[in-house]
């Protein structure tokens, strides 16, 4: 059932029940409230709920399991695979407080907060989260699919840092998830909530921040439109099967169109990033890049010491909100081959090819048991592609036909070892 028919009653109902703004469809701040890092779907609930606090989830989600009604949560709208259709949303991203405790080295994250928000609050007791490429990204739906951190070869799975979670089940009571309850708290670790589980909260240890050596190796590989030069492919495969745990590295390769939108550098040329994060000195971190450097000609070399709040630098990718599908392969060894077609053309530009190095802490046994997928991979394989936002938005399982980068992932298919549901995002056909 949903609710459109009586949504004026259940909204009058619900706004005496939550300090947060509760919105229908023609209600001002309706479409600013639901507000998405993917653009390429659009949440068509009878109501939207902006939770202050935890008592407004627990109210919220009291209120759904009340009235039969479906519930979606909707944190920053990175990892959107579902569009929800009608029912209520309710948004977290006002759930933002950090509490840091310098002491036992833990944050408290509410559950709609950023990795930015809880870098900065870290950052003056000299600690740091297990954050990954970028700060926008809501820590707590990173932490559910694994979260493979800036640093992950050296400190491991984001997931590996939960002390505890705050979760208001089904039923709208509040229970605090940890190792004792083996079941949830290894599910909520890799796999994520039930429907109409909402986390309001979660306890995570820091690290010390130590000297970050961190940025970008970039070459231009060739045109967009001819077969291109695979040197740093290669070296970037060589490299990584030698690299020392303390260094973590992600590949990342790019046709772009001949467009006069883009700076003159960037029209029409194939660019390969090697973005690279280690904690030591600039000399260790020289030492250790050497052979990349030497593989070919860079045409921009960003890696140098870094704070930890500026980490979003050393991926370097564009906060921009847009339209987007991401498939992605978890595979044990990387063909030379499959990685030759990222320098050959295909016929499509502006798909970004990730290869992120996994292994080392990612690799080992967790201590409490969990539900990540990826520690026995040595590379995660993710190809992102715009899709067109009118078509998605009004039909994604045929933009999802249209767009999907799946063809590009092919090669890479027979060293596949599984998949990541961290980096499985936009339109996938399932509404
Ligand atoms: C540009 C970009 C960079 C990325 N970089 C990395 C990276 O470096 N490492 C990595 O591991 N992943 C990375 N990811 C993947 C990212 O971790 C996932 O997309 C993740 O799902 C995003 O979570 P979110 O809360 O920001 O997004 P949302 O789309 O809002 O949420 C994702 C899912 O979690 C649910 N959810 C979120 N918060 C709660 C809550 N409090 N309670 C219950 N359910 C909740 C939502 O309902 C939704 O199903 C990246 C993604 C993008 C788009």
């Amino acid at each position: 059932m949903t609710i459109s028919n009586e949504a004026s009653r259940l909204a009058g109902a619900l706004s005496r029940a939550v300090a947060g703004p509760v919105l229908q469809p023609d209600d001002t701040g309706f479409a600013d409230e639901l507000a998405s890092f993917q653009l390429g779907l659009r949440h068509r609930p009878d109501l939207v709920v902006g939770a202050r606090d935890a008592d407004d989830v627990r109210a919220v989600v009291r209120f759904a399991g009340e009235n039969g009604v479906p519930l979606t949560v909707h944190s920053t709208g990175h990892g959107m695979c579902l569009a929800a259709d009608g029912g209520i949303v309710l948004t977290v991203r006002r759930l933002n407080g950090v509490v840091v405790d310098p002491i036992d080295r833990t944050a408290r994250v509410e559950g709609g907060t950023t990795w930015g928000d809880v870098a900065a609050a870290a950052a003056p007791h000299g600690l740091v989260p297990p954050s990954g490429s970028m700060a926008s990204v809501g820590a707590v739906g990173y932490t559910f699919g694994g979260g493979i951190s800036l640093l992950g070869r050296s400190d491991g799975w984001a997931s590996d840092f939960v002390r505890s979670f705050t979760v208001v089940t089904a039923d709208g009571e509040e229970r605090q998830v940890d190792e004792n309850d083996t079941e949830t708290f290894a599910r909520l670790r890799g796999t994520g909530p039930l429907p109409g589980e909402v986390v309001t909260a979660m306890t995570i240890r820091l690290l010390p921040e130590g000297a970050l050596q961190g940025g970008g190796l970039t070459f231009d590989i060739g045109a967009s439109d001819a077969e291109g030069d695979s040197a740093v492919l290669h070296a970037f495969r060589e490299w990584t099967a030698g690299a020392p745990d303390e260094i973590t590295s992600t590949l990342r390769v790019m046709a772009f169109p001949d467009g006069d939108f883009l700076p003159p550098p960037l029209r029409g040329r194939r660019i390969a990033r090697v973005a690279i994060a280690m904690r030591g000195t600039a000399e260790d971190a020289d030492r250790l890049v050497a052979p990349l450097r030497k593989a070919a000609q860079t045409i921009e070399d960003t890696l140098a010491p870094m704070p930890f709040t500026e980490s979003a630098r050393v991926h370097a990718e564009p906060d921009t909100p847009g339209p987007y599908i991401g498939e992605n392969v978890l595979i044990d060894t990387l063909d030379p081959t499959a990685l030759e077609t990222l320098a050959r053309p295909n016929g499509h530009t502006m798909v970004i090819m990730n290869i992120r190095h996994l292994g080392g802490a990612l690799s080992r046994t967790p201590v409490v048991p969990d539900t990540v997928r990826g520690r026995n991979a040595r590379y995660l394989v993710a190809a992102v592609s715009p899709v067109d936002p009118e078509v998605s938005v009004s039909d994604p399982s045929a933009a999802h036909e249209q767009a999907s980068p799946a063809w590009a992932l092919e090669p890479f298919v027979p060293a596949q070892v599984g998949v990541s549901p961290g980096f499985t995002v936009g339109p996938r056909g399932k509404n």
